[in-house]
């Protein structure tokens, strides 16, 4: 097998455990362990200064088996090509395991978005689009926002899209605009699908969520979301940390003053209803549940001894190393892994994908409730799985995932 980053290492260790147990044959265990394809553009952008700087960006669209690709596209200085087809792989695993009809793409342009003015990301994600235009579209290849890019950026690659085909496509990409074909419920999809997993696992390590204590890293998106729900469902809240600080309190934080707090400050750090916590600290509090909801590689060998939660419910992507998820299976903590506690998001752009393809879009309770079958479909085919096979939650999922990919690829039959 040829060379591998660590991003891309991480992954195939994680599917060489499950292709082991299935007893994968070679044929596709290679098929599935190479992208199907991988795209290399340069974008010329004219820079305010009236200067002219090229980004490199990429799609990788690494199976499309099950349909068109999905993921999203990641405006960061950090983007590589090796991270990048990491994250159209476990979107790959993440669709298959949630029971979508879509492969696995991922896109991300080199790029400091906090350095660019509003114009020239506009300028970056048309030429960004426009060099890959032949390869998306909505039956071929379906973008949605990932770290720093947003509803606009999404809304300026569908315009795009739109003009060079010349007719207004929606179904082009997912986290649009409510206005311009976004789904309702797809801001909090993520976090929501972490709440009910979370819910699910609690019942069947027989404790509930009333009254079950938690610790959440990142408060954003999928954290803030996840946190707002567990509360509403009667669980305490007892420590936040985000980039910037952390914040405790052992009787439960008000959810919805920090979430207002954040709004103001951009961190958690400061907040009143609590007292400072350190970010490492956070790994060690007493509780029931830990949400990581950040960052890829936050828990690692230094710190996964120390987790007392039972439960680890992994909204970020990649949180976990390899060596800290071995860890925590033999300390028989029960760890909801990624591809399946954040299917949420992905779930709610297939809705946003179909209701754009209809023309007709649905209410936010039916968006709510049409989720809510999905992930507790998912979570119980993967812990029957787990029971079946003995083995970890991650693993289990990557044996439902590989599972599906691979019938349908042998149903299909090879091309020429
Ligand atoms: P976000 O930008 O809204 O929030 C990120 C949070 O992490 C912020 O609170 C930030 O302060 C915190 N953070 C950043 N650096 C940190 C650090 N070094 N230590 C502690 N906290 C830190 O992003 P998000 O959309 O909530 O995404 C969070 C994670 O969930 C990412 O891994 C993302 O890939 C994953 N994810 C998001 C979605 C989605 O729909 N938003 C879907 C699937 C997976």
């Amino acid at each position: 097998m040829a060379e591998h980053g660590t991003v891309f290492g991480a992954m195939l260790q994680e599917f060489e455990g499950a292709a082991r147990i299935l007893n994968l044959d070679k044929g596709l265990w290679q098929m599935l362990t190479h992208p199907k394809r991988q795209i290399i553009v340069s974008c010329p952008v004219q820079m305010d200064n009236g200067e002219i700087e090229v980004f490199t960006g990429y799609r990788v669209q690494y199976n499309i088996t099950l349909g068109p690709a999905k993921g999203g596209i990641r405006y960061h200085p950090g983007v590589t090509l090796d991270e990048v087809t990491a994250l159209a792989a476990w979107m790959t695993w993440k669709c298959a395991v949630a029971q979508l009809p879509f492969g696995g793409g991922k896109g991300g342009v080199i790029c400091d978005p906090t350095k660019m003015s509003r114009r020239e990301l506009e300028a970056l994600t048309r030429r960004y689009t426009a060099e890959i235009i032949d390869a998306i579209g909505p039956d071929k290849d379906v973008p949605a926002p990932d770290v720093n890019t947003n509803e606009q950026v999404m809304a300026w690659f569908s315009d795009t899209y739109s003009m060079h085909v010349g007719h207004t496509s929606t179904a082009v990409v997912t986290g649009k605009p409510v206005e311009m074909g976004g789904s309702l419920g797809r801001r909090e999809a993520t976090g929501r699908g972490v709440m009910i997993t979370a819910r699910e696992s609690a019942r069947h390590l027989g404790f509930s969520l009333e009254g079950a204590t938690v610790a959440v890293q990142g408060f954003g998106n999928v954290g803030g979301t996840a946190a707002s729900l567990l509360s509403a469902q009667g669980a305490i809240i007892v420590g936040v940390t985000d980039w910037k600080g952390g914040v405790y309190n052992a009787k439960g934080l008000d959810t919805r003053a920090l979430l207002a707090h954040v709004a103001q400050h951009k961190t958690v750090a400061g907040f009143a209803g609590g007292e400072p916590l350190a970010a490492d600290d956070l790994f060690g509090l007493p509780v029931d549940i830990l949400i990581p909801a950040a960052l890829e590689n936050q828990i690692t060998e230094a710190n996964a001894g120390r987790i007392q939660a039972k439960l680890v419910v992994e909204g970020a992507n990649g949180p976990t190393t390899p060596a800290a998820n071995r860890m925590l299976h033999e300390r028989g903590v029960f760890v909801v892994p990624d591809i399946l506690a954040n299917g949420g998001g992905v779930t709610v752009s297939y809705f946003e994908w179909v209701q754009d393809r209809h023309g007709y879009f649905w209410s936010e309770k039916e968006v709510n409730e049409r989720l809510e079958t999905k992930m507790v479909q998912a979570f119980d085919a993967v812990l029957q799985t787990a029971q079946r096979y003995k083995v970890d939650m991650r693993t289990a999922a990557y044996i439902v995932a590989i599972n599906r990919v691979a019938t349908v690829t042998r149903m299909r039959g090879m091309y020429a």
